[in-house]
């Protein structure tokens, strides 16, 4: 099977001290441009997609898509469940061969979302399957859930222990000042927070809302122990800007075979970049 949990290539990146990029895909040629760049450069990636990316591609075809181009390109994949909230829905996708899910019972009160995320853990390890959850409010909007940037609520250390030792989750995404879309104005980060988070876990660390954070925060944020970076919206908007300004040069184009071609080589400059920041480039 070439589809795999993220277990193991997060706690390799952890002992290394790197970062496996998650990239938001979301049909055919956003998988190819991200698996075909992280074959060229030998780095491990997690292709990720929100239950709305999966009702829009199909479970299965995202599966198999990812299923053969990992063999074409000989490298492993983890498919991974981003910001799923459904136990049916993850059991489902688990049982379509997905390997890794995030649980986010973030917006639910601490127990509450304690209870969900066991219930999830349980099921899952039972096939293998890596879970993350989120403790603390992102600010920001993914899919439809949105939430004012003013309540987001950082994670706390003392919560994300007793957290990680009552569901026994493989890892954990934190909030530390991150947030979905774009920013209005540079993100301050928290980082002693982080750093506080890793000193009392051994537990790979998440960030999610990279986009937009200046890649030298990025990589502070990994020298102070988080394995795993989020990338939706900067990928969405190099495609969509890229496959724009064909149609304005070429308004009589209507041959998908030439103009997604711009779309994905301006998005494969994101990856690029990503993966740099990342450190897991030749890590495969
Ligand atoms: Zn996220």
């Amino acid at each position: 099977m070439s589809i795999i949990s993220s277990h193991n290539m997060l706690k390799k990146a952890q002992t290394e001290h790197y970062a496996v990029p998650a990239f938001n895909i979301h049909n055919l040629e956003t998988i190819q441009v991200v698996v075909k760049t992280a074959a060229e450069l030998q780095s491990t990636v997690i292709l990720a997609g929100t239950p709305g990316t999966y009702s829009y591609a199909g479970t299965e075809n995202i599966i198999a898509i990812a299923h053969e181009l990992s063999k074409k390109h000989n490298i492993p994949l983890a498919v991974h469940l981003d910001h799923h909230e459904e136990f049916d829905d993850i059991a489902y996708k688990i049982n379509a061969g997905v390997r890794s899910v995030m649980i986010d019972g973030s917006h639910l009160q601490f127990e509450e979302n304690i209870t969900i995320v066991k219930r999830v853990v349980d099921y899952a390890h039972r096939y293998d399957v890596s879970v993350e959850a989120e403790l603390g409010r992102l600010g920001g909007v993914e899919d439809d859930l949105a939430v004012d940037a003013k309540d987001a609520l950082y994670t706390s250390p003392k919560q994300a222990l007793e957290f990680i030792q009552k569901t026994q989750i493989d890892s954990l995404a934190i909030a530390i000042g991150t947030a979905h879309g774009l920013y209005k104005s540079e993100p301050k980060l928290d980082f002693d927070r982080l750093s506080e988070i890793r000193s009392i876990t051994d537990i790979p660390l998440v960030l999610h809302g990279a986009s937009g954070v200046p890649d030298k925060d990025v990589r502070e944020c990994i020298k102070r122990g988080i394995c795993k970076v989020n990338v939706a919206t900067e990928l969405k908007m190099a495609f969509s800007n890229a496959l724009k300004q064909y149609f304005i040069e070429y308004p009589e184009a209507n041959d998908p075979r030439h103009y997604m071609k711009p779309a994905k080589a301006a998005m494969k400059e994101i990856i690029k970049k990503i993966i740099a920041t990342c450190g897991c480039a030749g890590k495969l």
